[in-house]
């Protein structure tokens, strides 16, 4: 699909998605209402940062106001997401890299409703190599619309992988999502989404993340940030070059949970991009 066809595509989607709101908001409150015995709320550690968020007094442009360990938000030169604009791409670099190997098993469903996006916890066991480093997955979660952009173009949603190595820095890897054929995986979170605050665990049902990577693993590679505060730096971004497929159906239930969770582009300043696979 070229950039101007997806332009258009999005500019539909998202008109669709505005009108189609309040149905979707009741399909999602019937299901979490059946499931509501197996919730449970996050642990009270994890609420006792700052408040924080996407419109209003606390949207991102305010994220380095709101505490001093957010100070990277507004003062730090590595920051995410960024545009993956194709003149600044290293041409020294491109498909050199020997690639991300993975080593991702099969997990019991855990679904996080954050209060700032949907969140799968991953069991120990996964993880990946990269440059002989072994990253161990973590989580992943979702953004809408796609927090990385193509040459100024967002997609419809984007997925964010995140590893951790045994020096507790970060690599994560990010899918594009753009509308077409159903999700199966998406299909059995979006199923058991519990209320914000509330932890999910579905012991009954085993997801593998494997199963929403792209079939090309060739890839964008760049040294940013946390794309939600603190904004940590040092994080070894991977943005998949092939999109990967949920129905609009699918990327309209996220949007009735989470209309907009995603941080505006910041600056590349004097970093590059490679492209490796
Ligand atoms: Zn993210």
């Amino acid at each position: 699909m070229s950039k101007l066809k997806f332009s258009r595509a999005w500019s539909v989607i998202f008109l669709g998605i505005i009108s189609s709101s309040i149905s979707n908001t009741n399909i999602v409150r019937a299901s979490q209402d059946e499931t509501a015995t197996n919730n449970v709320p996050i642990q009270p550690s994890q609420e006792k940062e700052p408040h924080w968020g996407y419109g209003g007094v606390h949207n991102p442009t305010k994220w380095g106001e709101l505490s001093p360990e957010f100070a990277a938000c507004e003062n730090g030169n590595n920051q995410s997401p960024v545009d993956i604009h194709s003149v600044e791409i290293s041409p020294v670099h491109q498909a050199t890299s020997a690639g991300i190997e993975f080593n991702y098993q099969p997990t019991p469903l855990e679904v996080v409703n954050t209060g700032h996006t949907i969140q799968v916890n991953y069991a120990e066991g996964s993880s990946v190599k990269i440059d002989s480093q072994e990253y161990k997955l973590k989580q992943f979660h979702f953004h809408t619309p796609s927090e990385h952009r193509f040459n100024g173009e967002a997609y419809a949603m984007e997925a964010h992988l995140v590893h951790q190595n045994q020096n507790g820095e970060y690599a994560v890897i990010g899918l594009l999502i753009e509308p077409g054929s159903e999700n199966k995986l998406l299909k059995n979170i979006w199923e058991n989404i519990p209320e914000r605050g509330q932890v999910k665990a579905v012991s009954e049902v085993t997801i593998n993340v494997a199963n929403l990577l792209p079939r090309n693993e060739l890839h964008y590679h760049y040294l940013g940030s946390l794309t939600t505060p603190p904004c940590s730096e040092g994080v070894n971004w991977y943005i998949f070059r092939e999109p990967i497929q949920a129905s609009l159906e699918q990327i309209q239930q996220f949007h009735a949970i989470y209309s907009v969770n995603s941080r505006p582009i910041q600056p590349i300043n004097n970093r590059h991009i490679k492209f490796e696979g």
